[in-house]
């Protein structure tokens, strides 16, 4: 085991002396009930684990936030049980364009209708705070889990053995002892600062206004994602979930956080759109938006993760994805270690896997957003002709926006299939189940120290096939595939079986 690192100093003291001080005990404490926390919650609970989630609002957060999740969120929300749910509150995008303020199109990507190799739609324009409500329902219905609204954290301090976190309550002061603390608590982090973990900032600073409406008749909306170019006065104009559509407009020199919320200001705002009586606005809010990552990603038994590790302008649509990736990565990691009594060196793999990946997440947000919030209009000018020509030359970005591989970590080497996402075919996802499966065409050596599936099995009915010819095209007869569905390799049974437990560290 990794001890604490002892070049930080320790984070401060639950006040255990306070008599109404009541000590339980869990596998996991998450701090933070917001997206992150509460599907990191599902994937440890419906991996066996025990789970507490300790959140310090009443409710779930009702500003506006995310309005896009891509392929892979849409997985890890199926491998926490809610996919269908959410799927059915979604709308499919197929288009994002940056046009100018005339009209050119200076970048379109399109993803198309239909599935990707993750079984989802490439683009799903989501309501952020009904896709909470439908996590929170799920991780009430978890019999190992619970969550507790109104704790407010204040400070842990961990040992050899776990950590004990302290929280303020309207019932006093409680405390929670946990194996290991998924610190979840958002883009302020207070168990980030216990934790004393420093966070990298990027260069990013731009304020917007975004402003959430209903729709009342869709006809004058857009029918793609749209980033107005404009240097007076960005703006970005996208799809929501079902019956929603969203606007953000950039604070100029003169505005402030007040004065552009001011109704008059929001009516000359939106009057260029022509969606007077189209829609209703529901709610509104100004961010700074940002890029910042964490550091650290672990100290000792406290791990990082969504906003708490990473920060990032809007305009790739990945803050939340990224968070949700990170739990994913997290999920069977843990269960192996509190289960299985995997050395659990083995999380020290998360940030060398997933650090590399947000990077360039961070830095394609910034790259879109440069783009975006150019407010020079000579430099606007340039920026116009340099990308209509590049689109002349090189055509349209084919495909959703292109996602870096995960970095180096536990994956076999020499594996031109390993850090890629297995292919799903017919919800074949959740008969690998949530920790690490071998899938072969025959039954492998009985005594592999892994859980494995013949192609024969009659649980993969639908995906054998599938399955079979992506082997065939592989030359492989085996793969094997991690929690988070991405590949750890491609081979033979056996060969697969014995790198991965050295992998992780464990006798083969
Ligand atoms: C305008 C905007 C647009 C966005 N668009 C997208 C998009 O299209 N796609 C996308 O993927 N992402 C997008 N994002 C980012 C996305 O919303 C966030 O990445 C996501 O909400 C982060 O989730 P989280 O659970 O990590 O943090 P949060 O949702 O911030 O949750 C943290 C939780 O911790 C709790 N907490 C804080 N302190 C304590 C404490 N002391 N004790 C206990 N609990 C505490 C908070 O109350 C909160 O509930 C957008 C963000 C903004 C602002």
């Amino acid at each position: 085991m990794t001890p604490p690192d002892a070049s930080q100093p320790e984070a401060s003291q639950p006040d255990a002396s306070q008599p109404d001080a009541i000590a339980s005990e869990t596998d996991v404490l998450i701090i933070g009930g917001g997206p992150v926390g509460i599907v990191g919650a599902l994937l440890l609970a419906r991996a066996g684990l025990r789970v507490r989630v300790a959140e310090k609002e009443a409710d779930i957060y009702p500003l506006p936030r995310a309005a896009h999740i891509d392929h892979e969120a849409m997985r890890v929300l199926q491998a926490a049980g809610v996919a269908d749910e959410v799927l059915a509150t979604t709308r499919e995008a197929a288009r994002y364009d940056f046009v100018n303020k005339s009209g050119d199109v200076l970048m379109r990507f399109e993803t198309g209708q239909g599935q990707t190799l993750s079984g989802w739609p490439a683009s799903n324009m989501i309501h952020q705070p009904s896709i909470e409500r439908i996590l929170r329902d799920a991780l009430d219905r978890m019999p190992n889990a619970g969550l507790h609204t109104q704790w407010t954290f204040t400070g842990f301090t961990q040992d050899a053995a776990g950590v004990t976190a302290a929280f303020t309550t309207p019932h006093g002061n409680r405390s929670i002892r946990a194996r290991y603390v998924l610190a979840c608590d958002g883009a302020n982090s207070p168990s980030r600062h216990a934790a004393n973990i420093a966070m990298h900032d990027l260069g990013f600073d731009e304020s917007w206004l975004v402003v959430d409406t209903i729709i009342k008749d869709a006809s004058p909306l857009p029918d793609c994602n749209l980033q107005l170019c404009d240097p007076l006065r960005p703006t970005t104009c996208v799809q929501m979930g079902q019956g929603r559509h969203r606007w953000e407009f950039m604070l100029m020199p003169g505005d402030t956080p007040d004065t552009i919320q001011h109704p008059d200001k929001i009516a000359e705002l939106m009057a260029p759109w022509e969606v007077d009586g189209a829609v209703d606005i529901e709610r509104m809010a100004v961010y700074r938006f940002g890029a910042k990552l964490a550091r650290h990603w672990r100290q000792g038994r406290i791990l990082l993760a969504g906003d708490a590790a990473h920060l990032m302008p809007p305009f790739a649509g990945q803050g939340l994805c990224s968070g949700l990736r990170d739990v994913a990565n997290l999920a069977w990691k843990l269960a192996l270690v509190l289960q299985q009594g995997v050395d659990d060196a083995l999380l020290d793999s998360y940030q060398r896997e997933r650090e590399p990946h947000v990077q360039a997440v961070i830095d394609l947000g910034i790259t879109l957003g440069q783009v975006v919030c150019m407010t020079d209009p000579e430099a606007a000018a340039m920026r116009d002709a340099q990308l209509i020509s590049q689109r002349r030359k090189n055509g349209d970005a084919a495909g959703a926006l292109a996602l870096p591989p995960l970095g180096n970590g536990v994956f076999r080497t020499d594996d031109a299939q390993a850090g890629n996402l297995v292919p799903q075919f017919a919800r074949s996802d959740e008969v690998f189940g949530p920790g690490p499966c071998l899938i072969c065409e025959t039954p492998p050596p009985p005594d592999l120290p892994i859980n494995y599936l013949a192609l024969n099995d009659p649980q993969l009915e639908h995906s054998a096939a599938a399955l079979k010819r992506w082997l065939a095209e592989q030359k492989a007869e085996a793969v094997l595939v991690r929690g988070d569905k991405y590949i750890f390799g491609v081979g033979e049974a056996r060969d697969l079986s014995a790198a991965f437990a050295q992998a992780i560290d464990c006798k083969p």
